[in-house]
């Protein structure tokens, strides 16, 4: 069944409360408590800064780098525009190569539909990092079922191992430091000495997960791309987990969100490029697994592929968000952005932090449910310099915040429209209406500041308008407005 929607509208984003983000704090009371945390804010600024430079080297030596991006942008723009046509055409080159292709509406009928099918074959499961998994709290269903689902990619196991959630889309564990790593292992694998080298860790990792690849029969994991023509899917990875759970389990899952298809093998050209380059500043991803169906005696003999909606659709409808869609998971935006790391993932309290979950989430779950999101930002636009596939974030920011604004006046009713900050923008709306309102304010201005002013400024405000001076100094309204020199200047020939 498609239930893509592909009407082109301006829509108002309410939506039911999905599993994508749990009633938590807003991030204005969030960030605090992570900005108090310093050995966090010392983990992400060292993470961030190492990524931003190796991102930046291999970036520099592309001399088109701009024209792939721009065909990145128009590869992922041609596909939302025909997604119907194109997840159509991949359902049909899945089918044909031996696969099965299920079609979810939500998380929880993605969540059954997995569970089903594990369920007929094995009690536990081994999974490569999938942040579309997470988006629909996969392992909690699958434990409420009885199934074990078991993290390969290093850094979410630390993460399931510590009983926390990811702070990062690439480096889920980018919040936790070596001695804090060494620690867990030694109180949760049982390890009785254990030094903190990198190599140390890794060691007692392998270890534990070898034995869980060589015995686990199902395996289940999320999808970089998957190509309609071909119904080819590819996984990026780097550590090997991930090539692992693909070719020895039985039974093979792949679970991916609709905008994740792309038309034609060749569009991997541009994608290839762009992917790696962003996300762990490298030429090449160390492992990139492609598979199409079942090959009889070879890799996995069932495959499956579980097409997720989960609010994407909506996105779609929506002409100004729908380029949300088009991202790509490098985290390019995260270690750019001055917020993001300076409070880290959780304060997002969503599987998608930093400027891309505060643009994603907002959509996907509902302005209600995320409004302080839209706002985790400095519009300073360094995210959308940075996102290999053009996104403008900046862009998409201030139209959800134009949407929380219209809710709050909507259900706010009176009150809202009372509000201090309501007040003063309903009277500049009205001000920037009129010429004559606004010269006649401006008019009014330079004689209201007259007490104020001193040396060209004024360093104090009275009431609310003091939290302006508090910290600056204003500069003074000219004795002249640019019309009235402008005037003056014809006048004088
Ligand atoms: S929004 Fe752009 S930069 Fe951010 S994760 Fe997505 S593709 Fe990367």
């Amino acid at each position: 069944m498609l239930f893509v929607l592909f009407v082109v509208k301006k829509v108002r984003i309410v939506k039911p409360q999905s599993v994508l983000i749990e009633l938590q704090p807003l991030f204005e009371k969030n960030a605090p408590k992570a900005l108090a945390n310093t050995q966090l804010r010392r983990n992400m600024g060292k993470a961030t800064q190492t990524i931003r430079g190796k991102r930046a080297a291999v970036v520099d030596e592309m001399p088109d780098w701009e024209a792939l991006r721009e065909a990145g942008r128009a590869i992922k723009a041609r596909t939302l525009r025909h997604l119907d046509s194109y997840l159509l055409q991949l359902e049909d080159s899945v089918t044909r190569a031996g696969g099965s292709v299920h079609w979810a509406r939500d998380a929880a009928e993605a969540n059954a539909i997995i569970t089903r099918l594990v369920q007929q074959q094995a009690r536990e499961v081994i999974k490569i990092k999938s942040l579309t998994t997470d988006e629909i709290k996969l392992n909690a269903a699958l434990a409420d079922a009885g199934i074990t689902a078991i993290e390969t990619d290093l850094a979410e196991l630390i993460i399931q191992l510590a009983g926390e959630h990811s702070s990062h889309i690439l480096v889920p564990a980018i919040h936790k430091n070596r001695a804090e790593i060494r620690e867990l292992f030694m109180r949760t694998l049982g390890v009785a000495e254990l030094s903190d080298e990198p190599t140390a860790l890794a060691a007692v990792a392998r270890t534990y997960l070898r034995e869980k690849f060589l015995t686990t029969r199902v395996a289940i994991s999320g999808a970089n791309f998957a190509v309609a023509e071909t119904g080819t899917v590819c996984v990026v990875e780097s550590e090997g987990n991930g090539r692992m759970c693909l070719t020895l389990p039985d039974l093979l899952i792949s679970v991916m969100g609709i905008e994740k298809v792309i038309p034609s093998f060749q569009d991997f050209e541009v994608m290839l490029q762009l992917l790696p380059r962003s996300s762990t500043g490298e030429r090449m991803n160390p492992y990139t697994s492609l598979w199409r169906g079942v090959t009889p005696g070879d890799g996995p003999q069932e495959f499956h592929l579980v097409l997720l909606d989960n609010g994407r659709s909506d996105v779609l409808a929506d002409t100004v968000g729908r380029q949300t869609l088009n991202c790509i998971r490098c985290s390019a935006c995260l270690n750019i952005c001055p917020i993001y790391e300076r409070t880290g993932g959780h304060a997002y309290g969503s599987v998608y932090p930093g400027p891309i979950g505060a643009i994603l989430t907002p959509q996907l779950v509902g302005v209600e449910h995320a409004r302080s999101l839209p706002f985790a930002s400095t519009l300073c636009g360094a995210c959308y310099d940075v996102c290999p596939v053009k996104i403008n974030i900046p862009e998409v920011l201030v139209h959800l915040r134009g949407e929380v604004v219209r809710q709050q006046q909507d259900t706010g009713g009176l009150r809202a429209a009372l509000e201090p900050e309501n007040l003063a923008m309903t009277a500049l709306a009205k001000l920037f209406e009129s010429r004559l309102a606004y010269e006649a304010a401006q008019q009014a201005g330079k004689l209201g500041q007259l007490p104020l002013k001193h040396d060209g400024h004024i360093s104090w405000l009275p009431g609310l308008l003091g939290g302006w001076t508090a910290m600056r100094d204003l500069e003074a309204m000219p004795d002249e407005t640019f019309r009235e020199w402008w005037a003056k200047r014809k006048a004088e020939g």
